[in-house]
C-alpha cells in the first residue's frame, strides 16, 4: 500500500524523474503529472483517495464477487494512486486463491478499490467512487473473471 502525506512525497515529480524521462526511460510518475486527477471516496467519506488517470474505459467483470458488487473498475499503476486517508479505515477481504485483495470502508462498507488477482501490482479503482466522472459516457470493457482457473 502506498500511503503519502502530500505531493512532496511523490517520487519522480522532481529533477530525478525528469532526468530519467529525458534519457528515454519510461516514468509513470512524470506521465501522471500530466493526467487528470480524480478524487474518490467511500460513501461516508472516511476513505479518500486520488487517481491520476485518463478514465477512457471501465471494466465490468463477471466473476462471483464483481457480478454481485456491480463495480465499474479502472486499473492504474502504483504511481497514479494516492491514498488520502488512514489505512486503518479499511478492511480487507480475500477469497479463493487469495491473490486479490478487496479494500472496504469499515464504516459504510463501500469498496473504493482493490488489488486485482491477475495484476496485484496495480490498483483497480471503483470508478463509481470518483467525483466528476460521467459513468454513462465511458466505454465498457467486459472481462470474464469467471473463467479464471
Ligand atoms: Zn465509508
Amino acid at each position: 500500500m502506498c500511503v503519502r502525506s502530500g505531493p512532496g512525497a511523490i517520487p519522480g515529480r522532481f529533477p530525478l524523474g525528469r532526468g530519467r524521462a529525458r534519457l528515454g526511460v519510461r516514468s509513470f510518475s512524470v506521465e501522471a503529472a500530466r493526467l487528470p486527477r480524480y478524487l474518490g471516496s467511500c460513501h461516508c467519506g472516511k476513505v479518500r483517495f486520488a487517481v491520476d488517470a485518463e478514465i477512457d474505459h471501465v471494466r465490468v467483470c463477471d466473476c462471483s464477487i464483481c457480478r454481485r458488487r456491480g463495480a465499474l473498475i479502472h486499473r492504474v499503476e502504483e504511481g497514479q494512486f494516492e491514498l488520502l486517508s488512514p489505512l486503518d479505515e479499511l478492511a480487507t477481504y480475500r477469497f479463493n486463491t487469495r491473490q486479490a485483495t478487496d479494500y472496504f470502508c469499515t464504516h459504510c462498507g463501500i469498496l473504493p478499490f482493490r488489488r486485482p488477482r491477475t495484476a496485484p501490482h496495480l490498483w483497480a479503482v471503483n470508478v463509481r467512487c470518483l467525483e466528476g466522472v460521467d459513468l454513462d459516457a465511458i466505454p465498457v470493457e467486459h472481462v470474464s473473471g469467471s473463467r479464471l482457473p
